[in-house]
């Protein structure tokens, strides 16, 4: 690793704005966040892809990956972010090494030659050039040919020098904040600027949720002058430094960037989510007594408040239907960061009982909000292999699992519904119809006739003698439940 790259990582893990980082001696904040990988485990992604994830939400920008072909295909599009405009950053874009380019040195050459080939057939604001593995061992100077690039074409080309190398997928998350903190975000100077400017941090517009969000924003006259990187354009992250609060909605991953926005520019930031009723109206609040104190409209509280009491009558009288088919309904929530917490209240709101929530990549904050959430830390686990999974399901007799889906197969032999709430989920959950939405996604799941069927032993498992239905084909005495097959034992289900 070069030693510009250490240092870049050593100052990420000294983090003064995070909790976690705070309470750890000097020694230990050296070693930093990861944890050491073991051997033969799935390892997640790498920090390339972290960092990848991060910004690829940026849609009018050109986003290049100098490698080998394979880098480009392992990070393409992960998240399903949604533009409501440009559909640049879904072309995928890389410099596709092979052998023979890596041998006679042509990889800077070839970098230029792409960023050239980009401005010309695409015009886009920026090109951001990530390094990979193979092009910071090989010690192709991107940062160098980005500059002459720049000089050259007039159209910004942005180094994110966070190669795979350098750690995992959420050490590439911050570093990613830190690459638009160092050569993006002060960089231009918007049109005109209000007393209701924010910023949001850590919100990728997964399917569309930011736009479940905008339309209360907009009634309350609040405008999103920058955003990483939902919905985002090239520009609003260059004009960020003039925004008046910063939201952070996925604290773990880019607390950093937030910190430093606040010590340069002196944007103050709260982290909050738009998971669950409560949630966003909290959100809402801090978001619009933060502004107030920076020097919006007095008025704003009331017109908030006002909206607030109009959002939830209307989301709960649409619960109203759902609430009995999921009230009593036992979760097992496996996911990270800020979610450990917003979905257990938003759950609870409606009489389902959380039986445990994972608090993998949650900050402190976030696991003492859990805590207060759920009374006592008995139902917080860390990372769970999937034979504990599956045996948790079984113990707490759990009506539905919601993760990632990398989980749901844990879910099916377990012959328990699953939904999707991570980053590759079809369906928009934030705000106050987001609710309803997870709701009825719920309600459809727990409440669908197949598990009736799935749950019912096989013809040829039941004893012989037992009592069969008219069909003759299904017995009514179950059998015990057949012990999980061979599971591979990832460790990391990542999110960010
Ligand atoms: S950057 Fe490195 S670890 Fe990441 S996909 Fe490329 S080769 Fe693999």
């Amino acid at each position: 690793m070069s030693d510009a790259l250490k240092k870049t990582v050593q100052e990420a893990f000294n983090e003064p704005g995070c909790a976690t980082n705070r309470a750890k001696s000097a020694e230990a904040r050296k070693k930093g966040c990861a944890k050491p990988l073991t051997p033969g485990a799935a390892a997640g992604g790498c920090a390339f892809d972290g960092a990848m994830i991060t910004l690829q939400p940026i849609v009018d920008v050109a986003h290049l990956v100098h490698a080998p072909l394979a880098c480009g295909g392992n990070s393409w599009d992960n998240r399903g972010s949604a533009s409501s405009g440009s559909m640049l950053y879904k072309t995928g874009f890389t410099t596709d090494l092979t052998e023979l380019d890596i041998v006679m040195g042509k990889g800077e050459a070839k970098l230029y030659a792409a960023i050239r080939e980009i401005v010309e057939t695409h015009a886009p604001p920026a090109v951001f050039v990530y390094a990979t593995c193979v092009t910071a061992m090989i010690g192709d100077d991107i940062a160098a040919v980005c500059k002459a690039a720049t000089e050259a074409f007039g159209t910004p080309a942005i180094p994110v020098d966070v190669p795979g190398y350098a750690g995992s997928k959420n050490l590439g998350c911050k570093l990613a904040g830190e690459m638009m903190y160092r050569h993006v975000i002060g960089t231009v100077e918007p049109e005109r600027v209000t007393d209701c400017d924010i910023n949001i941090i850590g919100d990728y517009n997964l399917n569309g949720e930011l736009w479940q969000i905008k339309p209360l924003l907009d009634r309350l006259g609040i405008r999103i002058l920058g955003s990483l990187s939902a919905d985002a354009r090239y520009r609003q992250v260059a004009v960020m430094h003039r925004a008046r609060v910063t939201m952070l909605v996925c604290s773990h991953a880019l607390i950093g960037l937030a910190r430093k926005m606040e010590d340069s520019w002196g944007i103050p930031f709260f982290e909050g989510s738009f998971y669950g009723i409560s949630d966003t109206s909290e959100a809402l609040r801090t978001m619009c007594r933060m502004l107030v104190e920076r020097g919006a409209p007095e008025d704003l509280m009331d017109r908030c408040e006002a909206l607030i009491a109009e959002e939830e009558a209307k989301a709960r009288a649409a619960l109203a239907p759902y609430r009995p088919r999921v009230e009593g309904r036992r979760v097992l929530l496996y996911t990270g960061g800020h979610k450990s917490w917003s979905v257990v209240s938003a759950l609870q709101e409606l009489g389902i009982e959380v039986v445990g929530t994972s608090v993998r990549k949650a900050t402190e904050t976030d696991k003492a909000r859990v805590i207060r959430i759920m009374g006592d830390e008995t139902h917080m686990y860390e990372n769970m292999a999937p034979k504990d999974m599956y045996a948790t399901l079984k113990a707490a007799k759990a009506d539905i699992l919601m993760s990632g889906a990398r989980s749901q197969f844990v879910a099916l032999k377990a012959r328990t519904p699953w939904i999707d709430v991570n980053q590759e989920k079809h369906e928009p959950y934030a705000g106050y119809m987001g609710m309803v939405d997870l709701v009825r996604a719920i309600d459809r799941s727990v409440n669908n006739p197949v598990w009736e069927d799935v749950r019912r032993p096989a013809p040829w498992d039941a004893p012989r003698d037992a009592p069969r239905p008219a069909t003759g084909l299904r017995p009514a005495v179950a059998p015990e439940d057949p012990a999980p097959g061979p599971v591979n034992d990832p460790k990391d289900f990542e999110d960010c």
